[in-house]
């Protein structure tokens, strides 16, 4: 293992394996710190789920698999969260990052989560989606981790004990070796995290190079472009080309969609529009959750016998937000993603191998109830969205989308393209 990565939720662990795959780097995802021998692999992601745990549970977590990493040979250790910088004051991005560079003996880290073949860009550290600043986007109203500051320098302050720092486009465009004096500058005034603005991906690919001998690199799956090459220019890795297709799977194919992101919202829609669909009713579930899922179950394999179809709990804003003020906020997010994750692991007992599950902590809960350990990783179906194989008895086909991601057909799309 050459490059060791601890992943926040599990979405961004297969965003950040799917890069690592297509730039040549041999991949494997690991479903939180694996119990046996490391999987054979150039980087080993090991997924977590601890975006919105509690702080110290997420240090802790993220600490132990920093641990395992470093004892299985991992060099460098990458530390892979949104690229939308999900988090609220209280962490978890900052402790995580604070407690990573204690772990590690390492005085100076950089927070990247620009993204641009997602529209995800910081300029003089603010973080834009698309052509907007990340409190004018959507993310203003996400339900766990509502993001209205797009100020990275002054978001990550808040959450870490130490000083942030900014390395500007000016800098970034001047190439590696402008980057890496930068790193050492600020370093020098007793900074110990550096956002880092970034356009495009020759910009990361700079980052990258500029990076090569941080112990530890913070940021989203964009800022790990440039790194395979560092590991080639070293001669760690042999060149290679990207992913390989994965084994057959077949049978039904189910969409669980548990994301309120906007690019969900539409994907729903188009999908609703032709295909079967169920919405999963809150209050229903509230008030009787065993009788709930299995009419939604019933359904879905009646359903199933015919064609792909849809079970959602994707809904608008304001109906969040009534939901939200009925139940708060964390009960109701807990409660539809483990009757998603109920689910799906009555849908694996009647067969189902094939699923596209839509948001990060949705995808967490159902990978776990699936007891899937570790994922290989095959083509990618949307930016930041590869086909995954689950390993293991048996062998679950999945598609595991974070909630912006992907184009307005991507539940077709992904149906089509896993195995
Ligand atoms: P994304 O990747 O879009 O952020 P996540 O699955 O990570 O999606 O987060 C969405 C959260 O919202 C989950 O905890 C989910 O259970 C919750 N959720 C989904 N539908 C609703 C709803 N209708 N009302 C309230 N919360 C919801």
């Amino acid at each position: 293992m050459i490059l060791g990565c601890i992943a926040d939720d599990f979405t961004g662990a297969t965003d950040l394996a799917n890069t690592l795959t297509r730039r040549g780097m041999h991949t494997v995802q690991t479903i939180g710190i694996p119990k046996g021998a490391a999987p054979q692999a150039d980087a080993v992601v090991v997924a977590l789920k601890s975006r919105t745990i509690p702080v110290a549970d997420a240090v802790t977590q993220s600490v132990a698999a920093c641990r395992w990493l470093k004892a299985n040979g991992a060099r460098q250790i990458f530390f892979k969260y949104c690229s939308t910088f999900d988090s609220t004051d209280a962490g978890n991005i900052g402790p995580v990052a604070d407690a990573l560079l204690d772990e590690l003996g390492s005085g100076f880290t950089i927070a990247c989560p620009a993204f641009p073949e997602n529209g995800r860009t910081i300029y003089l550290g603010h973080l834009f989606v698309g052509g907007d600043l990340l409190s004018d986007s959507s993310m203003k109203n996400h339900p766990l981790t509502p993001m209205r500051d797009a100020n990275l320098v002054r978001v990550l302050g808040r959450q870490s004990k130490h000083k942030v720092g900014l390395v500007p486009y000016r800098t970034v465009k001047q190439g590696a070796p402008a980057i890496a004096e930068a790193y050492a500058a600020l370093q020098a005034e007793g900074i110990r995290h550096a956002i880092v603005d970034a356009l495009e991906d020759r910009d990361l690919e700079h980052i990258g190079a500029a990076s090569s001998a941080l112990p530890l690199i913070t940021g989203g799956s964009g800022v790990a472009v440039g790194l395979p090459q560092n590991y080639r220019t070293a001669r760690l890795i042999p060149k290679r080309e990207g992913a390989s297709p994965l084994d057959k799977v077949g049978g039904p194919g189910v969409v669980l969609s548990g994301s309120c992101s906007a690019a969900t919202l539409g994907q729903v829609e188009r999908f609703a529009a032709k295909h079967p669909s169920q919405a999963i009713d809150p209050q229903g579930l509230a008030s009787d959750p065993e009788k709930t899922v299995a009419a939604l179950l019933a359904w879905a394999t009646e359903q199933l016998k015919k064609g792909p179809a849809l079970i959602y709990a994707s809904a608008p804003p304001e109906k969040v937000a009534a939901v939200q003020a009925a139940f708060g906020r964390e009960k109701a997010g807990a409660m539809i993603e483990h009757a998603i994750a109920r689910l799906a692991s009555a849908l694996a007992a009647e067969r189902v191998r094939r699923f596209v599950i839509a948001g990060g902590e949705t995808s967490g809960a159902v990978v776990s109830a699936l007891k899937v350990e570790a994922l290989e990783i095959g083509p990618q179906i949307a930016p930041g969205v590869p086909a995954c194989l689950s390993y293991g008895n048996p062998r679950y086909a999945l598609a595991l989308k974070s909630g912006n991601f992907g184009g307005p057909d991507f539940f077709v799309e992904a149906l089509e393209a896993l195995p």
